[in-house]
């Protein structure tokens, strides 16, 4: 145990990050729980007590100077302020009290209970970014406690005080009427131990803290000598002694809290608790839905839709988010930034969207102007009803070489119905021919009259059939002699992760048996090979081991996925199986 106390010490010794020294502020929410209307403490008297807390935490409290001067090279300002919170954790404002009646008419020393509504007290606010402090009739003559961190649940972290040991005016009853009960558990809050160590001449684990016998109470005579030091740190506020008779934390206690804070509740120096609430006073909307037009005569997939917003606000429109979704796809957000003045309105190109059908709803809104809510949400959305053909657009792109006029292409269903076709081509020309298929399978056979190709002798011609939406090239190739085909089908085209390479799967189509180029994968280790068809339906699932031919010849005639995984690394290919 005491070893592993030693480790954590250290390790809180070694974490400091605020080698700047520069101070810090906690976000706090008081939770005043009362039984009796007397319980139900005055927001001046909880003020007096954050006032006490911004002086003791800071070393400008009005009693510092009677610190004996055998400390004065020891004590230390905390540099630690403290802010009443001015927003909730849901990001409304707040007064950072919270007034909560209860039936119960006192808690015990470590009642849980104090923390949870249904069971008679207040729940916390997020513990990682407000200190939470409890203020409630406590029984037995108890002050209060401090959950230290990292010490228990995160529901009941934060400190419990009795309502007659808070605060310097109202409730508070001599001698504990100064406020220091709670600047001595935010102590404990912060990882200070009281400065005998709770022991006989025990370890604080501060080094500058004289080592003493016990706890003091009421006030003491400096020096007050015990354990063999030059006198007890009475005056700590670490020790017992009444609130008139402490006054200091010292330099060691310090360090261990910046590092405390450090290692355990840096969150509370990142939280928004003490940031006010600034009213929006933003309205921006859609106004027009430009595209689609209600008949479009082109392809479905993509859509891409292009809206009119507009600043209602008299405040400038700098920022916003345009969500949009067609039919019941999911939605899709852009981000707009500009400046606009009251009234003025752009227009916004938004990025592709994939449907399919012909007859389709969409639905886009303006949302978080200058990130904040809008003050009038009956301006925000519009609605269209549009139809088109059904299809997916798809680019095919030819590079020629120094010959083109050897060169000459069809593109085709399946079945041999042409959809396009073309020769009479330029030498070293880029050509980009659009297409809108439906969901089907195509071929698109490419021919060199001479037998040399396009590529790579005389010029670096290519072909690749492109998804217009992402630009995802679907099938892609550059060498051959007299002819080519390349085969695909729109049905897979959302399978993005596909690669189509005709090395590594031959041959590629086939009547069913595929070899597998063996000099991409790594010798002596299995491959796991599982085919899938088009709606992604597993079709078998198998260890390739000592052989690279895969038997496919009992599935009909179609394209497949196949996905071959080896050392954790997925390749994905389209296969087809053609029959005929
Ligand atoms: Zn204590």
């Amino acid at each position: 145990m005491e070893q592993e106390r030693e480790k954590i010490e250290e390790k809180i010794k070694q974490t400091n990050q605020f080698n700047s020294k520069s101070s810090m502020t906690i976000p706090v929410v008081f939770h005043v729980l009362y039984n009796t209307s007397a319980q139900n403490i005055s927001d001046a008297q909880i003020m007096s007590q954050l006032d006490v807390l911004n002086e003791d935490f800071n070393r400008i409290n009005s009693d510092a100077f009677t610190t004996p001067t055998d400390f004065a090279a020891i004590v230390a300002s905390m540099q630690i302020n403290f802010c009443l919170a001015k927003r909730t954790p849901n990001g409304t404002p707040t007064t950072g009290i919270i007034r909560q009646q209860t039936n119960t008419s006192s808690f015990a020393l470590y009642d849980t209970s104090v923390h949870y509504n249904i069971l008679g007290g207040s729940n916390a606010w997020d513990t990682r970014k407000y200190l939470n402090i409890w203020i409630s009739n406590i029984s037995g003559g108890i002050l209060g406690w401090a959950q230290f961190p990292a010490a228990g649940n995160i529901n009941t972290d934060g400190v419990v005080i009795d309502y007659r040991h808070f605060g310097t005016i109202g409730t508070a009853i001599s001698p504990y009427d100064l406020g220091r009960t709670l600047t001595h558990e935010i102590g404990h809050y912060f990882n200070l131990f009281h400065i005998w160590g709770d022991n006989n001449c025990g370890n604080d684990w501060v080094n500058d803290t004289p080592i003493q016998e016990e706890a003091n109470f009421g006030c003491k005579t400096h020096p007050h000598i015990s354990c063999s030091n030059s006198g007890d740190m009475f005056m700590n506020f670490m020790d017992y002694t009444n609130d008139a008779c402490m006054n200091s934390f010292t330099i060691g206690q310090r360090n261990r809290v910046w590092n405390s804070i450090s290692m355990y509740r840096s969150d509370l120096l990142t939280s928004d608790g003490c940031i006010p609430v600034i009213p929006s006073t933003s309205d921006a909307g859609i106004i027009e839905i430009v595209n689609p037009i209600s008949n479009m005569s082109g392809c479905s997939n993509p859509i891409y839709p292009k809206v009119i917003i507009k600043n209602y606000s008299a405040d400038n429109l700098y920022t916003s988010v345009v969500k949009y979704s067609v039919n019941s796809s999911s939605d899709h957000y852009q981000y707009w930034s500009g400046d606009l003045s009251q009234n003025e309105t752009d227009t916004l190109l938004l990025s592709g969207i994939a449907i399919g059908g012909t007859s389709h709803i969409i639905n886009v809104e303006l949302i978080q102007p200058n990130n904040q809510a809008d003050i009038n949400i009956s301006n925000n959305s519009e609605s269209k009803l549009f139809s088109t053909e059904i299809g997916t657009s798809v680019n095919v792109n030819i590079i020629t070489d120094n010959y083109a006029n050897e060169t000459s292409w069809i593109l085709m269903e399946n079945n041999g119905i042409i959809i396009d076709s073309g020769d009479s081509l330029e030498n070293n020309t880029e050509y980009n021919f659009n297409y809108c298929l439906e969901d089907r399978c195509y071929k698109f056979v490419i021919n060199d009259s001479q037998g040399d190709g396009i590529c790579c002798n005389y010029g670096n011609g290519n072909y690749s059939i492109i998804k217009e939406l992402n630009n995802q090239v679907i099938v892609t190739a550059n060498q051959f002699t007299f002819s080519d085909t390349l085969y695909f089908c729109n049905t897979a085209l959302s399978i993005s992760e596909t690669i189509i390479n005709n090395n590594l799967i031959y041959p590629n189509p086939s009547v069913g048996i595929f070899f597998i180029n063996n000099s991409y994968f790594s010798n002596d280790i299995p491959i796991f090979a599982k085919l899938f068809d088009l709606s992604s339906k597993q079709l078998f699932s198998e260890e390739i081991k000592n052989t690279s031919t895969l038997n496919l010849t009992n599935l009909e005639s179609g394209m497949y996925i196949l996905k071959l995984e080896q050392n954790n690394i997925i390749t994905t290919y389209k296969v087809l199986i053609d029959k005929q």
